[in-house]
């Protein structure tokens, strides 16, 4: 099996590698969202067409050719050198390639450019107290009221809403329809009144997520994506974009190494962590299973460069392999620092502020976020193996 990319790819590897050796000292260490580090960066990132490399020039992106072996070996590259790739969260991982597929014109060109540049963040607004697995049960409602969507309701584990700000929600507009039919997918601002947020603290100690409630919001009829009582179709490509993105095998390549750093500079007795035979072990069996995701992704990869298609099952498994595989791998790392994994907050041993421990749990949540693994095993075995599907209790 030949792994390279080809004489034409390497060079273009060099080139990455190049741009990241000059600028490593711009890259933000650890700044929030809207630190202007992290916004300069992120600038710099697209105007070299790392980030954002194949969204058109005027909705605000790169504008290159898609070019899979390319972005693969940025992605690489920026994994091995420890180094922020940009700007993630909904609002670019799953909002952007969503309007990109099925947007207006006009949504693109108002929403696309600021989300890219981080100026524009946005929360996801799809779970409910009683809709979590079971999306479709949603009972937030927006009716028509001359050019307006009213809308009443609450959401539940709302990432990142406190610092939102729009919200794409998932409403119920055609009560009567059966239940996946009459869902609509509507675009908001965060400070529209009527709505109020009341935060969620998690076991990381912060409050990550929130519950957001919606008391007669008016929302502009033409803030809706898709057409109404379509929204079931939007949501799933959305969907589909966040299990990419929370799986992702490059990041979790990247912890390896900088977790393979850790054991060269931690001891047990003077002896590096590494060297000791127990640890080494657990270290290659982990290896072993970050490479097998490597090479999954490859399959991907060489298929949707061929065009062979048939990669349906390689992609479900990204994020229920990667999640977990994610969350042991800090909790490894946790181990590896012995009494000092236990300290947490603003203890100063910490090692990497503390981002070990704090990643282990919050890994734990996105095993769960996104859809749980139990939900991902369903997909996988009823989509991917062809297996029966599960009786659906709604049809009795
Ligand atoms: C860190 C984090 C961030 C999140 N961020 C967001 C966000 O930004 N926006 C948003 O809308 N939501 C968000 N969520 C919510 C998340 O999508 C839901 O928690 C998830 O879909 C599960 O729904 P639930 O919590 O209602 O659990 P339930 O659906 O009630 O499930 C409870 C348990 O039953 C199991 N189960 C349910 N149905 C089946 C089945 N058919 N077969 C087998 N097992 C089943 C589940 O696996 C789970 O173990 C987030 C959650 C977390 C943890």
């Amino acid at each position: 099996m030949d792994l390279s990319y080809g004489p034409e790819y390497e060079a273009f590897r060099q080139e990455v590698r190049d741009f990241i050796e000059a600028n490593r000292d711009r890259a933000p260490k650890g700044a929030g969202l809207r630190d202007p580090a992290t916004l300069e960066w992120q600038k710099l990132l697209i105007e070299n067409g790392y980030a954002a490399r194949t969204i058109p020039r005027e909705y605000g992106g790169y504008g290159a050719e898609p070019d899979i072996l390319k972005s693969r070996i940025i992605a690489e590259e920026f994994a091995r050198g420890q180094l922020s790739q940009g700007l993630g969260g909904q609002g670019i991982s799953m909002l952007v390639p969503t309007l990109l597929e099925m947007g207006t014109e006009e949504q693109k060109r108002q929403f696309i450019a600021p989300t890219l540049r981080g100026e524009m963040v946005w929360c996801q607004g799809y779970s409910e107290p009683g809709a979590g697995s079971d999306l479709a049960s949603l009972s937030t409602s927006a009716k028509l009221d001359g050019d307006e969507w009213v809308v009443n309701g609450q959401k539940i584990w709302t990432s990142t809403a406190h610092l939102a700000d729009w919200i794409f929600c998932l409403v119920r507009t055609e009560p009567d329809a059966p239940k996946h039919q009459g869902i609509s997918f509507l675009l908001f601002r965060m400070d529209t009144p009527g709505i109020e947020i009341r935060p969620l603290v998690d076991m990381t100690g912060a409050a990550n997520f929130n519950e957001v409630f919606f008391t007669d919001v008016r929302v502009p009829k033409d803030q809706i994506v898709g057409a109404r009582g379509q929204g079931w179709a939007v949501a799933n490509a959305i969907l589909g974009h966040e299990r990419d993105s929370l799986g992702n095998p490059d990041a979790t390549l990247s912890r390896l190494n900088a977790l393979i750093e850790l054991m060269r500079h931690e001891t047990i007795d003077g002896v590096p962590v590494i060297e000791h035979p127990v640890y080494r072990d657990r270290l290659m069996k982990l290896q072993g299973r970050v490479l097998a995701m490597r090479c999954n992704d490859l399959r991907v990869l060489s298929s949707r460069v061929n065009g062979t298609g048939g990669t349906g099952l390689a992609r479900l498994i990204n994020k229920l392999q990667g999640t977990e595989l994610r969350h042991e791998l800090e909790g490894f790392a946790v181990d590896v620092m012995g009494e000092i994994g236990l300290a947490y907050g603003d203890n100063p041993y910490l090692r990497g502020h503390g981002s070990w421990q704090n990643q282990y749990m919050y890994f734990l949540g996105l095993i769960i976020g996104g859809g749980t693994s139990q939900i991902q095993k369903n997909i996988i075995s009823e989509r991917g193996l062809g297996m029966p599907r599960e009786p659906k209790i709604q049809k009795g």
